[in-house]
């Protein structure tokens, strides 16, 4: 056995490197929180190559005192750790004072610094962690470090980094949420030579958000500030009409340092509950200001997900405050760049002042943190509106118990249905304007204009008028209607009765034929292309598999910095529907990179398929239905692409017995 051996400073570095330098990002990233730590107002961040060649953080910060120079490329030498009190604050914050050394390890290192208390500045030179050069230089005051040709002396670090341009979006996605936490900070991003980012600096979130995720993101936003229990929310948060299929653009940031939050994303889950479909979720850019101690400092700096000590306030704030945001959002239809100017009080308009009356008196007051709980109010409402309901509904299935079919057949459908609650409406209406000397019992032909346009008339006409057989492969099929406007309801051979899921055979049958033309066929060009906005590595996930997405039928360009541009898209996918979409397959390319290309395409056929199907619950026309039902017996489709049943059997024997017709 050989004995043990204390590695060499430069093997103990280049090991230790891989915990805190990872890839190009993770440089940035640790540069500039120095920049911001040493009180820079500006910073200007330029790469090339994806930050694999070049690399260079310029700020207008402190600078770094000559002496100071040498020790802060040591191991564990940090200028921000005096005390032991400091140790908890100085933890969550990632102050190891292990960044330079590491970086300075696998690199070639330039840094320019000039302290604003010193005559001059210093050029010094690193390569590989061996000192080059220390040299007197002019300089402003601050400090720019320039990094070249990362990794270069760990090859085997280098094969683990990605294409170039998936590491410069990599640390596209870092300087923007650096620009989203430090709205006071001017940050300028120069990549391969091309200004892709620049945020005013002045201190105002809402432009910073403007400059990273464009106008029509930032206008669509809700403030949001409120503060409980020790922690104070601040930020925007998307309306609820704007809701994302994934959560890939919900910012959140503690004590101004960008965090994966899975107490906070479930705090905005519960508070959009009720206004944000389920499934679709807000985008965010939230801040959460909070004592250090209240963050478990034993989740480890450098990884992003944090915990807390204890997670109800956090939870609470964050619940309340975009709780309240959302409410006062019904009111501001927009979020401004600019604060209002003050109203100048003027005369009162008498009919202004009723609407105000009657919007206030419709509109739940904002909670305070001392209040009844939220969900409380919204139940009385609830309960109000559906006693009215239910008034209503009771009233004719009282009065009219055996009026005539029309009555019956009423009643047969879900006393929820909107159909339902029109006809009853209308019913009530036409009693209403009735003579008085009408005798509701007196068993009278239907009046045209009490069923007209309704469902029940649809039904009334198919028991009187049998509809003509279709013959499909020596079997006859009659159409009998819809039920629910979900389910299609036909006869074959005078023997069986077929119940079809629109929704899942339509969904079928457009996965089959997106499979086989590889969406070739079953793209259209969209008369106005479509931008969509995304974080950068979603962004990322799209540039990388553009070749997917015209697999699928959507031809798709790069629009640069976080935006693309749809040009086509799979037909029948409503318009509505293109840009979630894409959202989301981006979001399932981010997370399923390893998956093989056909697992990829199976999935994403679903999707399509599914959001491209007629939905149960809408109406469609009688040729639509059985077309739909031709194709369902024609292809032999049985299950829709999630594998659940398309079409249910009932054989007219079975119903016999069922009724006792025959034993
Ligand atoms: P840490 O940030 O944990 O202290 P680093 O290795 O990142 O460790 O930096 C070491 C030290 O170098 C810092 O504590 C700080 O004193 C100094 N430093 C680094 N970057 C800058 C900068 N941009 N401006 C001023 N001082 C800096
Ligand atoms: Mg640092």
């Amino acid at each position: 056995m050989g004995k043990i051996n204390v590695l060499d400073k430069h093997v103990a570095e280049l090991i230790a490197a891989g915990e805190v330098v990872e890839r190009p990002s993770s440089v940035i990233k640790e540069l500039v929180e120095n920049s911001i730590d040493a009180g820079a107002t500006a910073i200007t961040v330029e790469i090339k190559n994806g930050g694999v060649t070049f690399m260079r953080v310029s700020d207008n910060g402190c600078g770094i005192l000559k002496e100071d120079i040498r020790p802060a490329f040591i191991r564990h030498a940090t200028s921000k750790v005096k005390e032991e009190d400091d140790l908890d604050a100085i933890a969550t914050l990632g102050f190891r004072g292990e960044a330079l050394a590491s970086v300075a390890s696998v690199s070639h290192l330039e840094l320019i610094t000039k302290a604003r208390e010193e005559e001059t500045g210093t050029r010094y030179l690193i390569e590989g962690g061996e000192e080059v050069l220390f040299e007197d230089a002019g300089c402003p005051d601050g400090t720019t470090f320039i990094i070249r040709d990362l990794f270069y002396n760990v090859p085997a670090r280098m094969k683990f980094l990605k294409t170039d341009m998936a590491e410069g979006n990599a640390v596209s996605n870092v300087i923007d949420k650096i620009a989203l936490s430090h709205p006071e900070i001017a940050i300028t991003y120069i990549k391969d030579s091309k200004n892709v980012l620049r945020t005013a600096g002045d201190g105002k979130l809402l432009s910073a958000i403007y400059a990273v995720y464009g106008r029509d993101f930032a206008k669509s936003l809700i403030p949001v500030d409120y503060a409980l229990g020790g922690v104070h929310v601040t930020g925007f948060i998307s309306r609820p009409e704007n809701a994302r299929p994934n959560r890939n653009m919900q910012n959140f940031f503690i004590n101004h340092r960008f965090v994966i939050c899975k107490t906070a994303m479930a705090a905005i889950g519960e508070a959009c509950k009720g206004s944000v479909m389920v499934g679709k979720f807000p985008s965010c850019v939230l801040n959460l200001d909070m004592s250090f101690n209240a963050v478990d400092v034993n989740v480890h700096p450098t990884k992003l997900e944090v915990r807390f000590v204890n997670e109800r306030p956090v939870f609470d704030a964050v619940y309340h405050a975009v709780k309240t945001a959302l409410m006062n959002g019904e009111r501001r239809k927009e979020a401004h760049l600019t604060p209002e100017p003050a109203k100048p009080v003027k005369r009162v308009n008498p009919f202004e002042l009723a609407q105000k009356v009657f919007r206030e008196r419709d509109e739940q007051p904002a909670p305070k943190p001392a209040q009844t709980p939220l969900p409380k109010v919204d139940l009385r409402e609830e309960k109000k509106r559906s006693d009215a309901l239910f008034e209503l509904l009771d009233e004719p299935v009282v009065s009219t118990p055996s009026l005539n079919q029309t009555a019956k057949l009423s009643d047969s459908v879900s006393p929820f249905g909107d159909d339902y609650r029109q006809h009853i409406a209308e019913k009530q209406a036409a009693k209403e304007s009735e003579p008085a000397e009408d005798n509701p019992e007196i068993s009278a032909p239907v009046e045209p204009q009490e069923t007209e346009n309704g469902p029940v008339q649809e039904t009334v006409q198919a028991i009187e008028e049998p509809k003509p057989l279709i013959e499909i492969d020596e079997n006859y099929y009659r159409y009998i209607g819809e039920a629910f406007k979900t389910y299609i309801i036909i006869e074959k051979n005078d023997r069986e009765l077929l119940l079809i899921d629109k929704h899942a055979a339509h969904e079928r049958i457009i996965y089959e034929k997106l499979k086989k033309e590889k969406g070739s066929g079953y793209s259209q060009l969209l008369l106005t292309p479509i931008t969509v906005t995304l974080n950068k590595i979603d962004y990322n996930a799209v540039i990388e598999n553009l070749d997917v997405f015209a697999e699928a039928g959507f031809d798709i360009d790069d629009f640069g910095s976080g935006s693309i541009i749809v040009r086509s898209a799979p037909q029948y996918l409503p318009l509505e529907d293109i840009e979630p979409s894409v959202i989301e397959m981006a979001g399932y390319l981010t997370e399923h990179k390893k998956e093989i290309r056909s697992e990829k395409m199976e999935w994403i056929y679903a999707n399509v398929s599914c959001r491209a199907a007629i939905k149960g619950g809408n109406r469609s026309t009688e040729q639509e239905l059985i077309a739909l039902a031709k194709q369902v017996e024609n292809e032999d489709v049985r299950h829709c692409p999630h594998g659940r049943p398309v079409c249910l059997l009932l054989k007219k024997s079975e119903l016999e017995r069922m009724f006792g017709r025959v034993e």
